[in-house]
């Protein structure tokens, strides 16, 4: 804080000057998600092709909240949208020239609060305004955060979040019968069940639940299904992925972030709809000041109806460049890489036998841990805690953790754009490097 001014400079600086701190005051202070020996959290990737347009875009500074605020940013984002489903092989329902239709918001976050609202507002029409204090959300306890936030946002009553524990052998996606139970007993006390939110790739351990069964006990109670593949999504391009996605055709909304896995730069995150009119019953708002001779024919899409916020910027734009200068086979066999990187680090780790792989591998990310000796009071917490943080503060790797039935867990997510083997070999060496000096300091 320190290294600069506390208040805005009166008179213009140089480029120069201006550069030389971010050389010497930003740049050591930046996390460098784009390094290949980035390894934490989900990966957030960039591309020449989604840096151009971001820049494009930038350049153009539309703010696209209706169509005749700039009719192609629209009209793009409608094509994109289109041609992310088709890749997807979502259900023709989600096109649209169906009912449905996609929309970019700015994060999974966005999504799942645009869905809430929209699934809360159709269950109210339903069952009335006062019942809202009987809405019940189903989750697992491996889902993320967002959704709490977004039910803390949409009014839902705190006891009524119904959060389920995944089954650990199941590689911790929760199990039908887990939500049925706790459905059932909400039902029985005059509980009205509306919503149950799957995950394709939960954050701590890419799980993920079974889709068409949940899409079915949705469907039985006429509650809304939203499948959350922020991460994973990216992967079911590939054929061999695709399954992963086997039940979408029950869901309402399927929301998946192409600024994680997609080399498109943040922030872009894709929401499709199976009915777009229950957003637009729920977000639109028509004043004066922004009534139009296309919106008032209902000619065209406004997308200011299917978000919170009313301005929007252009991000189809780098979407589409990413599309069209990759090319679905190049994506796939992104994906396939780093796919196929995080199993040689898998390989790596069952070689060595002081570690454990804690969780099977589905994609592009490894849990693991340094097993503790039989005699550790806290289950091998702090040994793996002091494994993460020698690694990370020697500033070669950045890796993060989580914890999974009690155990403090490692978490190592390839997907960084430019790493390869060596880089993967690299990490490996010094994992295994800093598990020798902290089990020689137990
Ligand atoms: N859902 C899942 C499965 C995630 O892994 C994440 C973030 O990693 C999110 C939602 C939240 O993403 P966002 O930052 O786009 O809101």
């Amino acid at each position: 804080m320190e290294l600069l001014p506390d208040s805005a400079p009166r008179q213009p600086d140089t480029l120069d000057s201006l550069f030389d701190d971010i050389r010497q005051k930003i740049i050591p202070g930046v996390t460098h998600w784009q390094s290949p020996n980035y390894f934490a959290y989900y990966p957030s990737n960039s591309s020449t092709a989604g840096f151009l347009g971001e820049m494009l875009s930038a350049a153009f500074n539309i703010v696209g909240f209706s169509w005749i605020t700039s009719p192609a940013a629209t009209e793009l984002e409608v094509i994109v949208l289109d041609w992310f489903a088709k890749m997807l092989e979502l259900p023709s329902q989600f096109l649209s020239t169906a009912l449905g239709g996609g929309v970019i918001q700015g994060t999974a976050s966005e999504a799942v609060l645009v869905a809430l609202l929209a699934a809360r507002d159709r269950a109210l029409k339903k069952h009335g305004k006062q019942s809202l204090e009987k809405l019940v959300v189903y989750a697992s306890d491996q889902t993320h955060s967002a959704l709490q936030k977004a039910c803390q946002i949409a009014g839902i009553f705190s006891e009524n979040v119904r959060v389920v524990i995944a089954d650990c052998n199941k590689k911790y996606a929760v199990t039908p019968e887990a939500v049925s139970e706790a459905l059932s007993i909400d039902l029985s006390s005059g509980l009205i069940p509306f919503f149950i939110c799957a995950t394709v790739g939960t954050t701590s351990s890419s799980a993920v639940d079974p889709l068409p069964e949940l899409g079915q006990i949705a469907k039985s109670y006429d509650m809304w299904f939203h499948i959350d593949a922020a991460y994973a999504g990216s992967a079911c391009i590939c054929p061999e992925y695709r399954h992963h996605l086997n039940g979408v055709e029950e869901a309402d909304s399927f929301n998946m972030n192409a600024h994680k896995w997609f080399l498109t730069n943040f922030d872009c995150s894709l929401l499709w709809v199976k009915d777009r009119s229950f957003l637009i019953q729920s977000f639109s708002t028509n004043p004066e000041f922004l009534k139009n001779k296309a919106s008032q024919a209902n000619s065209v899409v406004d997308f200011k109806d299917w978000q919170i916020p009313l301005g929007r910027r252009f991000r189809s734009l780098k979407l589409w460049m990413v599309l069209r200068l990759y090319g679905v086979d190049n994506l796939q066999s992104y994906i396939r890489k780093h796919i196929h990187l995080a199993e040689r680090f898998e390989q790596l780790l069952i070689s060595d036998s002081r570690f454990e792989v804690v969780t099977p591998r589905t994609f592009s990310l490894v849990c693991f841990r340094l097993l503790p000796p039989t005699s550790d009071q806290d289950n091998g917490r702090k040994l793996n805690y002091d494994l993460m943080d020698g690694v990370n503060s020697s500033g070669k790797i950045f890796i993060s953790h989580t914890v999974l039935s009690g155990k403090f867990i490692l978490r190592f997510a390839v997907g960084a754009p430019l790493t390869e083997e060596r880089h993967v070999d690299a990490a490996w060496k010094l994992l295994q490097e800093e598990a020798t000096m902290v089990l020689g300091n137990v």
